[in-house]
């Protein structure tokens, strides 16, 4: 059985250490010691170490939005991973279609910052997605394929076991569109029969794979109870603590009561 993972990802919010560590003391304080579901947040770096303060004591991950795949060297601008173990990080998100699509991140660099993860000991979150023009022309399946080989191309099964995978078709990432938990769920079954060719069986069955695009509280029941979607990646819902609980407090029904 996989345990959920409810990660929130702040994007380029909010704009002050002071805000930052009122929200993650407020989804701190929300959810407690409870751990039947998974959660992290993804601050900005410039946060991380004072939400990493604030977060002392609780289960609550530590997720980066992005890494770059070298250590350390000339490489102005950039953030590693053991940089980002040493302030207190547990997650990273690679790959995020705003960074696939607004900064022309490839599969090959997805893949490099995959194994920097890897290396690192950080647990990778890895977004894949199609844009809603090949999703009408009926090329999600060639896309996610395409992402999918690329971006995982030479990990070990025990390596993939380990790797999130995120969901987010383009379309619903901050539209307010959210693909139905019937899209979403045949995407998730189709993405976990590829690991399954691809790393067997045993693998594919212990990869947790969340959905993200436009999950609030009134649709995050539905979406989390289909039997493959293991979690979300939440964005905008993420900047309200009240929001982004409420999504949790979902996770924790449909894990109580258990998936069909
Ligand atoms: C995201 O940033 O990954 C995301 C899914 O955003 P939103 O929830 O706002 O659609």
């Amino acid at each position: 059985m996989r345990t959920l993972l409810i990660a929130g990802n702040w994007k380029l919010n909010p704009t002050s250490t002071e805000a930052a560590a009122a929200l993650a003391e407020g989804v701190k304080n929300g959810l407690g010691s409870a751990t039947d579901v998974h959660v992290a947040l993804a601050p900005p770096f410039v946060f991380l170490t004072k939400v990493d303060q604030v977060l002392e004591g609780s289960p609550i991950g530590l997720a980066a939005q992005d890494i770059y795949w070298e250590p350390n060297g000339a490489f102005t601008g950039e953030i590693s991973g053991p940089m980002l173990v040493d302030v207190g990080c547990t997650h990273v998100i690679i790959g995020h279609s705003e960074r696939r699509h607004g900064m022309g991140e490839t599969n090959a660099q997805v893949n490099a910052k995959l194994k920097a993860a890897l290396a690192a000991k950080l647990i990778p979150i890895v977004c894949i997605g199609e844009t809603k023009d090949e999703r009408l022309a009926e090329k999600t399946e060639e896309v996610l394929l395409e992402q999918l080989t690329g971006s995982l191309a030479g990990l070990s099964a025990e390596e993939a076991a380990g790797v999130v995978l995120a969901y987010e078709p383009v379309w619903a990432i901050g539209t307010g569109l959210t693909a139905t938990p019937e899209q979403a769920q045949a995407v998730h079954a189709h993405i976990r029969s590829w690991l399954s060719q691809v790393f067997g069986e045993a693998t594919a069955a212990r990869v947790v794979v969340q959905y993200g695009g436009s999950v609030k509280a009134d649709n995050a029941v539905q979406l989390l109870g289909c039997p493959d979607i293991d979690g979300a990646l939440v964005g905008g819902a993420s900047l309200k603590a009240a929001d982004f609980l409420a999504i949790i407090k979902a996770g924790q029904e449909v894990t109580a009561r258990g998936k069909s």
